[in-house]
């Protein structure tokens, strides 16, 4: 019937824990988009890059993995990080490096209540919390430069040094503005802490105001990250795009995620722009040890991604589709515990394919 079909060759990286969960149940999802737009093809190829690997072999990346990779359209991923293996050496062995050799500088992260869901807030209505968090994802306090030593005294000092390059920011806040001035509002707020740190803040601070002489459209307006999260919470009506530095907006987005009801929903996309190399998309909790293999886990996180994933790749109807698809499911009440409903995974991942098929 349809004679033109898009391929798409997208790398799986499921991860541990609820990763495994959530992925599985994404790739379900969008086999099933796939099928029912007849117009849009999925290849997958899966790789098992975990904890459970590292374990054996002592790397998370093999030598070649990151080569791999950039044959793809898209990486999606689940999520890293089990209870023995230190965090840090997760993050670094996976997650960083994955996002620094893919050139992935741009993290978004949008969160809005969606429909069938509340926010913990009180008085707080689905439209006053729409929010996207652009986060600098390649510098800044996660650079990975300092050291420990044992100082004159004996006790152990430590140094984690944040670098932040003007090229750095500048690209960042041009995205930032982007976005911005694509969205209805047209609204940026700018967040540093740059009355405390005062030199790679206020080399945002002059950035910003640089930047922002090109996009004369766009009201902006400029917080402390500690103000900041009261705004978020008193305020939610008052912000729209928001960017901020690799830590800050780490810490903005999860407390985002839990006033749109569940960090269980939000999504996440590693991008780069130039798209010289492939994007990555992953949802933006972890891999949640307390509830993996209960299938319990909300998918509503891994398959927002998956959406955002089809929008990058240029598919914006089926995209526009894959969400409605999901909010008509929240909607029904078809929801996991999270999010005060009773569905299991699976449940949930049934229903938004059952819409699926309707949807085209
Ligand atoms: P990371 O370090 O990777 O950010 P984390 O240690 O911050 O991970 P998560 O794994 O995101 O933590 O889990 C935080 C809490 O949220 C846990 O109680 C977990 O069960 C819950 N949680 C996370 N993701 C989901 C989900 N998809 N569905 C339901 N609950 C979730
Ligand atoms: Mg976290």
């Amino acid at each position: 019937i349809h004679d033109v079909q898009e391929i798409y060759k997208i790398a799986t990286i499921p991860g541990d824990g609820i990763g495994v969960e959530i992925t599985e149940a994404a790739v379900r999802v969008l086999q099933k988009l796939a099928s029912s737009s007849g117009t849009i093809h999925f290849e997958f190829e899966n790789f098992d890059w975990s904890s459970k690997t590292y374990l054996k072999k002592g790397y998370y990346i093999p030598p070649d993995g990151i080569d791999k990779l950039k044959n793809f359209d898209a990486v999606y991923f689940g999520a890293v990080g089990w209870p023995n293996v230190p965090d840090h050496i997760s993050l670094w062995g996976l997650m960083l490096p994955l996002r620094n050799s893919l050139q992935q500088y741009v993290n978004v992260r949008p969160t809005r209540i969606l429909r069938g869901t509340s926010s913990p807030l009180r008085n707080c209505k689905p439209g006053d919390l729409d929010w996207v968090i652009i986060r600098e994802n390649s510098e800044g306090e996660y650079s990975g430069h300092g050291g420990t030593t044992h100082a004159a005294s004996g006790s152990a000092v430590a140094t984690e040094v944040s670098i932040f390059t003007q090229v750095g920011i500048e690209r960042i806040m041009r995205f930032a503005f982007e976005t911005a001035q694509k969205r209805p509002r047209k609204k940026l707020t700018m967040v540093t802490k740059s009355n405390a740190q005062r030199h790679g803040m206020v080399l945002w601070d002059t950035v910003y105001h640089e930047v922002k002489k090109d996009y004369p459209d766009v009201e902006t307006d400029k917080m402390l990250v500690d103000a900041m999260t009261v705004r978020m919470t008193l305020h939610p009506e008052t912000m729209d795009t928001i960017v901020a530095t690799n830590l800050h907006a780490d810490i903005l987005s999860d407390l985002a995620a839990a006033l749109s009801g569940s960090i269980g929903i939000a999504p996440s996309s590693n991008l780069d722009p130039t798209r010289r190399n492939p994007s990555m998309f992953e949802p933006i909790h972890g891999s949640a040890p307390d509830i993996a293999g209960k299938g319990i886990a909300n998918p509503v996180g891994a398959f927002w991604s998956a959406a955002e994933m089809v929008r990058w790749l240029g598919q914006e109807d089926a995209a526009d589709k894959l969400m409605e698809c999901i909010e008509k499911v929240t909607e029904s009440g078809t929801k996991t515990k999270d999010l005060g409903g009773s569905s299991t995974t699976e449940q949930v991942t049934v229903a938004v394919c059952n819409e699926l098929e309707k949807a085209f």
